[in-house]
């Protein structure tokens, strides 16, 4: 066998070892056929819309706001705060809605969220937020569909 060939083989045989621990994590499904490519984007290749481009901003009516990809219940209108980062922001989620993991990228260290039910990305949530458990969850507004009460 060739030196090159063997590492190959070993090379592959380790990756193998820790790829299923990677995707066992948080398991990602797209369930809405209608989701656009921008969409798809932020929420299963971790992306971020660019800020003050969501009309959810200036929502202000009373309803919830829900999964884009599943339709999963994620916060309530109450939580909604105007935070000045140009994403839609939420001092409190509902109960069990989301997953976290710790994000690296950037140089930075952060908690991301994703949907409990899908899957899909969301945003991540802070430590600074006004309410009183202290959080601000950071939501991509392509991600959410909010519903009216
Ligand atoms: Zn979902």
């Amino acid at each position: 066998m060739k030196k090159r060939t063997f590492i190959k083989i070993i090379f592959y045989s380790i990756a193998s070892l820790f790829l299923p621990f990677k995707l066992s994590s948080i398991e990602k499904k797209i369930i809405n056929p209608n989701l656009s490519e921008e969409q798809k984007r932020i929420m299963f290749g971790e992306g971020t819309e660019r800020a003050g481009t969501s009309p959810l901003n200036f929502e202000k009516r009373k309803g919830s706001y829900h999964c884009a990809n599943c339709n999963a219940k994620l916060f309530d209108s109450v939580s909604k705060f105007d935070s000045g980062t140009g994403w839609p922001s939420f001092n409190e989620a509902i109960p069990g809605a989301f997953k976290t993991k710790v994000d690296y990228s950037f140089g930075m260290k952060r908690i991301e969220y994703h949907c409990a039910k899908c899957g899909a990305h969301h945003g991540h949530v802070f430590d600074d937020g006004p309410g009183p458990n202290g959080k601000r969850y950071c939501n991509n507004g392509l991600c959410l569909i909010f519903v009216p009460e």
